[in-house]
């Protein structure tokens, strides 16, 4: 076989001018609508549906989602540069985007039946609805495989019992795209769940918020519990037992905004490093000009780089149909340990005064730790991508599967 042909499609590393024109509307929003008093936000924990509520607006809720039903039809390398500049304004914004976006809209587009997408994604789409994600239990975080909320099925619906934790926008979202268990006796763990799409309004939901967290503090996380909630059976995804498999496939949506997030995170860093070491002088010196101090401006440019390339390939394997949950996971774990240290580094660059809150650093050190943690803690992904390397983990096709871009009449 000859080396080249002219057949061959050459690789393209270039990001459209339409993926640019997206980057500079999402930067603007962040920029105009988040950053202004977001330092005020997290010092007094102050979430509510404002930024939310701004976002819709802007139509950036409906990022990525085809026309069809109210997106902005735009790739999902689209939806990556959205996260990235969210999360440079602030976390809170890109957490907003992981769950509406990421867990709960992409799932839909991948499982949902043509009447649950049309009956769904039009208002998520236009932000008359918000999504969130209710997976993690008091007793199951990691071991996802161990959850207790229990879905019995009574006629044509479902009775739902149980509560979940560690819920990000808990206390606002509208619907929740919730798993629990329908199967008890499968003889697979992975078959015992279902996963059902769940409207706050139905009687027996409730939400409780989680106080004294460390970071995302302009983000609401919460507590949901649900009390002999009439599920109808028309709101389950995909089929019976499909449960863990449809989990999986949203963290794998939800991963790739949190990869994509975190390099917005250094990006900020980078914001906030690069006029302090041009303007702050030690011992008649620029501390930019100080070499232990550019080794940590290089790493935060090797961070942004190395994540930048890893999140657009997710993206362009979303693109192009491609099973992606390897890549995914590394993408995410690569990423969030990057930020996490360049906004550690970001701190020593400023000194004393990079561990008060009159500089942004002291915010993106904070937010950036609880990333390391949630979709898959940093050992959760080493073990995942040791154990594709060892040829422990092979992904089996699904029978599902998000659709391609440019998205088809049929999607
Ligand atoms: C800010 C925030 C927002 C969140 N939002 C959501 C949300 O919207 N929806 C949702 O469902 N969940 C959400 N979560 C929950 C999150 O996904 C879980 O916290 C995460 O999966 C880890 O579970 P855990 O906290 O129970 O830790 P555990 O699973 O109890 O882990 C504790 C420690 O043990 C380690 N460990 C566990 N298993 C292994 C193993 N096999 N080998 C080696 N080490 C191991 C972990 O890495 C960790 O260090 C959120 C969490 C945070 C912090």
């Amino acid at each position: 076989m000859a080396l080249r042909s002219v057949e061959s499609i050459p690789m393209d590393f270039a990001l459209s001018h339409e993926h640019e024109l997206v980057r500079e509307m999402a930067y603007k929003f962040a920029q105009q609508q988040i950053v202004p008093d977001i330092a005020e936000r997290d010092r007094e924990h102050r979430s509510d549906r404002s930024m939310l509520d701004k976002m819709a607006e802007a139509g950036i809720l409906g990022v990525s989602l085809p026309a069809k039903y109210c997106g902005s039809d735009t790739d999902y390398i689209s939806l990556g540069i959205v996260c990235e500049e969210m999360e440079r304004g602030d976390t809170s914004a890109r957490v907003v985007m992981s769950v509406h976006s990421g867990l709960h809209c992409m799932t839909v587009l991948q499982w949902g039946s043509a009447e649950q997408k049309q009956r769904w994604l039009p208002d998520l789409a236009k932000g008359n609805k918000v999504g969130a994600f209710g997976l993690t239990e008091p007793n199951a975080g990691s071991d996802a495989i161990n959850l207790k909320t229990r879905a019995v099925k009574d006629g044509d619906s479902y009775i739902l019992n149980g509560e979940k934790t560690w819920i990000s926008l808990a206390d606002y979202a509208d619907q929740f795209l919730v798993i629990a268990i329908t199967n008890p006796e499968a003889k697979a763990k992975a078959q015992t769940m279902s996963a059902f799409i769940v409207d706050r309004k139905t009687p027996g939901f409730s939400s409780r918020p989680l106080k004294g967290k460390l970071g995302v503090r302009a983000g609401n996380t919460g507590q949901i519990f649900f009390e002999d909630m009439r599920i109808p059976a028309e709101n389950r995804l995909g089929e019976e037992g499909d449960g863990f498999k449809i989990a999986m496939s949203a963290l794998d949506h939800g991963r790739y905004t949190v990869a994509s997030g975190a390099v917005g995170i250094i990006e900020a860093c980078l914001d906030a490093c690069k006029p302090y070491s041009t303007s702050r002088s030690v011992g008649g010196e620029e501390i930019g000009k100080k070499q232990l101090v550019q080794q940590m401006i290089a790493n935060m440019v090797q961070g942004r780089e190395i994540g930048r390339l890893l999140y657009y390939k997710v993206g362009w394997m979303k693109n192009m149909g491609q099973r992606h949950t390897k890549e995914v996971s590394l993408a995410k774990w690569t990423n969030c340990n990057n930020a996490f240290t360049a906004a550690n580094d970001a701190i020593e660059i400023h000194g004393a005064y990079g561990y008060c809150d009159e500089f942004p650093v002291e915010r993106y050190f904070r937010n950036s730790r609880g990333a390391v943690i949630y979709e898959g803690t940093r050992e959760i992904h080493t073990l995942v991508q040791a154990e594709y390397e060892l040829g422990y983990r092979v992904d089996k096709p699904l029978s599902r599967t998000l659709p391609t871009w440019p998205f088809g009449e049929d999607v």
